[in-house]
């Protein structure tokens, strides 16, 4: 390793099977160039000879299968944690890959389904990196698989407190931290109910200017060409932790289930690629038996355990014997977040739905403010506080009350809380059950006069649906 002081470069030269980790610490970037060999982060390949900035927060792995050469370049004269691991589980997760891709080949081979994989364990043992990792070696060989991601504390696919779903054709962007490689998008259109065929029937806005290089979609993509252009699919949940209204969350996957269905049922190649799902890190009492509902309603042929060889007895024990369940250990890369750093990172997704992921320190994305009368909108809250029994109506059971649409006044504890823009047109709808067509905030509520503004991910003047559903989930709009 040489070191230039003065510019703080460094060169790592990686021998095979090893990865440069490093993390970004606040205020700095870092620039890395793979000089020679071959390498690549978190299953995407790098290009060699291309600079990748990585802005302040990421936590980056550079592997190589074969060895590689990398300058690094820090930007600024923070230290930053930079070491070369050769301890890896990588030949076994490209294994687990192997496996699953001989699964597809038997499915196209059979006219059958692929492999659907379920990805558990505790917090922080890889559970994203692992789907990210097995989506993108799927896409190299030309496979679509969905991504289906149930962690309503992060949530790549859109922001957290929501499950999503997405067509992954491409590799992940290797600059960026989620899955996701779509622009961000306010979708527009029809809601998944109303019409036929899933995913591909909305119609996105990016939320930029064209001016600056975005990409404004106006008509559905086509639906056997463009997945890249498709919005994700996305529920409302509005907690970031499933324990805060379990038949919600249960009945959100079992609704996710039947879209993906529906989706693989239109499209064959989708089928045969599969389903790799990404769940949260509650694992235990309900946890569990919402990993098992989770299973079921998928109709799982995988499950993949990270690092808990309690949770991979149980699930060994419990699961039927077509579906396989598989211990795998976890990376020493994977990086531990606390209850606060994993708070900030909600905030820093959510600030990305608005503005972005940043490249050179500038956003790329602009929010509206947005002003709507009151009456145009009705704004609700899923769950009233539970009743004892003997309060009830006959026949009333208190875990209905957890589905229940509460209006909520528009008033000043309202403010700074994220809102889902439901894609249903009326509350007669099945609300809970239709996605999500975008997300504000609301900035100001004006009482006197009715209205309330709103930070809107578009600058159109109205909203695509007039039902919000409030998220426990607060975001302030500063720097
Ligand atoms: P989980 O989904 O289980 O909570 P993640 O996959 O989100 O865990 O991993 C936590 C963090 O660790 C992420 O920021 C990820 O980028 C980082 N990470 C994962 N694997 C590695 C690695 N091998 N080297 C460095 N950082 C890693």
């Amino acid at each position: 390793m040489a070191q230039d002081e003065k510019k703080n470069v460094e060169e790592y030269k990686l021998d095979a099977d090893s990865e440069l980790r490093f993390e970004v610490e606040a205020h700095a970037t870092v620039q890395l160039e793979m000089l020679e060999g071959m390498g690549e982060v978190f299953g995407t390949e790098l290009t060699k000879g291309k600079t990748y900035m990585f802005e302040q927060g990421a936590k980056v792995a550079v592997f190589t299968w074969h060895g590689c050469l990398l300058k690094d370049l820090l930007l600024s004269c923070r230290t930053e944690v930079a070491y070369v691991a050769k301890e890896t589980p990588m030949v076994m997760y490209v294994n687990t890959h192997a496996a699953l891709e001989q699964m597809r080949e038997k499915a196209e081979k059979d006219d059958t389904r692929g492999p659907r994989v379920m990805i558990v364990g505790p917090t922080d043992v890889g559970k994203s990196t692992l789907s990210r990792l097995l989506l993108n070696y799927a896409a190299r060989l030309g496979r679509a698989p969905i991504f289906v991601d149930l962690d309503v504390g992060q949530g790549q696919v859109s922001i957290p407190a929501t499950i999503g779903a997405l067509v992954v054709e491409r590799p992940a962007d290797v600059e960026e931290a989620y899955i996701l490689n779509a622009p961000l998008v306010f979708s527009y259109g029809h809601s998944i109910l109303s019409t036929y065929s899933v995913f591909s029937t909305f119609q996105g806005q990016v939320s930029i200017p064209a001016t600056i290089g975005a990409l404004v979609v106006e008509r559905p993509a086509d639906v056997e060409e463009g997945y890249i252009l498709n919005a994700p699919l996305v529920f409302h949940y509005g907690h970031s932790s499933p324990s805060a209204n379990p038949s919600l969350y249960k009945l959100l996957v079992s609704r996710m289930a039947e879209v993906v269905n529906m989706k693989c049922d239109k499209i064959r190649k989708t089928s045969v690629s599969g389903l790799v799902i990404n769940t949260g890190g509650w694992i235990k009492g309900g946890g569990y038996d919402s990993l098992k509902h989770t299973a079921g309603s998928f109709e799982v042929d995988v499950i993949i355990v990270l690092d808990q060889e309690r949770l991979y007895n149980e699930l060994k024990r419990d699961m039927p014997d077509f579906v396989k369940v598989i211990l795998l250990p976890k990376s020493g890369g994977v990086v531990e977040r606390n209850q606060h750093q994993r708070s900030d990172a909600r905030d820093v997704r959510i600030r990305e739905y608005f503005y972005g992921i940043k490249h050179n320190g500038k956003d790329s994305f602009f929010p509206h403010p947005i002003e709507i009368p009151f009456s145009d909108l009705k704004i609700f809250k899923i769950g009233a506080p539970a009743l004892p029994d003997s309060c009830l109506p006959l026949g009333m059971k208190a875990q209905d009350n957890k589905l229940k649409l509460v209006p909520i006044q528009p008033d000043i504890r309202i403010l700074h809380h994220v809102f889902s823009v439901n894609s249903a047109t009326s509350t007669d709808d099945n609300v809970l059950e239709h996605n999500v067509l975008g997300h504000v905030v609301i900035t100001s509520v004006d009482s006197e006069k009715q209205m309330i503004t709103v930070l809107s991910p578009s600058p159109n003047p109205g909203l695509p649906g007039s039902i919000l559903l409030i998220m426990d989930l607060q975001f302030m709009d500063i720097e």
